[in-house]
């Protein structure tokens, strides 16, 4: 079982199986390996770019599945996004990884029965998808498990068809998408993650995963913590 595997940490060459663009700037890069690939939910691979150039992507797909599955926005000029941008199917690329310590284990969070609470911007949700699949499609938990994810614009949506039917299939799972610069065909929630949670009551048992830029995750955890959430629930990667 893929729980049981000892991680550790390796040098290892993934084989892109595809990298589509699935909105504006935003690929879905799918890889596999002849290697041991065990990871935990949460946790991230350091891509080599070149010789002394390395970036850090956090694995989207859930440890249950094969092939693994990285979200990456392409940002003009950077150096990672246009890596990233021109793989295609075949190519081949070094990494090293599994990395990090955003995971449910390392929160001392997926032996219990307790709440648990996402909160994502943008491709901060990738480390958050990969938990939320282990939860519900690999453990099969029947825990209560709200997420709340926020995009800037809806006409560069991704996701939330997946987890709007996650939500119809799983009964103890919540989804709230969230727009912040909406147009006027969006005619859902308007405004921040944070917003949404206020209105919920605290759960002081629920532990917490915020991922995204470091100015969201940062005004995400304070605000929750003046709410009321203590700071040893909250756990969080930010993405620079
Ligand atoms: C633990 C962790 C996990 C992460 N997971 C993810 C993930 O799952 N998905 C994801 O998308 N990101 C993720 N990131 C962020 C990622 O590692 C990179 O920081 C991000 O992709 C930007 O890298 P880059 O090389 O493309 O840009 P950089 O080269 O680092 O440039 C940064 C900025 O400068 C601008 N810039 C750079 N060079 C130029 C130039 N010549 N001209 C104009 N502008 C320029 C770029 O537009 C960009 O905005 C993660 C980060 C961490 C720390």
């Amino acid at each position: 079982m893929w729980f049981n595997k000892k991680m550790s940490v390796t040098q290892v060459k993934f084989k892109v199986v595809s990298n589509p663009e699935i909105t504006k700037h935003v690929r879905v890069l799918t890889v596999t390996s002849d290697q041991d690939t065990s990871f935990l939910a949460g946790q991230y691979y350091s891509f080599k770019i070149k010789d002394k150039v390395n970036r850090s992507y956090s694995i989207a797909s859930n440890p249950g599945q094969k092939e693994i599955e990285f979200l990456v926005e392409i940002l003009e000029g950077g150096e990672g996004s246009t890596f990233i941008d021109h793989l295609k199917s075949g190519d081949e690329f070094d990494a090293l990884g599994p990395l990090g310590f955003f995971t449910l284990e390392n929160a001392g969070a997926l032996n219990d029965e307790n709440p648990l609470l996402f909160a994502a911007t943008g491709t901060g949700i990738a480390p958050i998808r990969s938990m939320i699949l282990h939860l519900l499609k690999d453990l099969n938990s029947k825990r209560e498990i709200k997420l709340f994810f926020g995009l800037r614009f809806d006409d560069q949506i991704y996701y939330f068809d997946e987890f709007e039917k996650l939500e119809k299939e799983y009964s103890n799972f919540h989804f709230t998408p969230i727009i912040s610069k909406p147009s006027d065909n969006w005619k859902g929630i308007v405004g921040h993650c944070q917003d949404c949670i206020k209105k919920e009551p605290v759960n002081e048992f629920a532990k917490v995963f915020i991922c995204g830029s470091n100015t969201a995750v940062q005004g995400i955890s304070s605000d929750l913590m003046e709410y009321g959430y203590k700071k040893e629930n909250i756990f969080f990667e930010k993405f620079g």
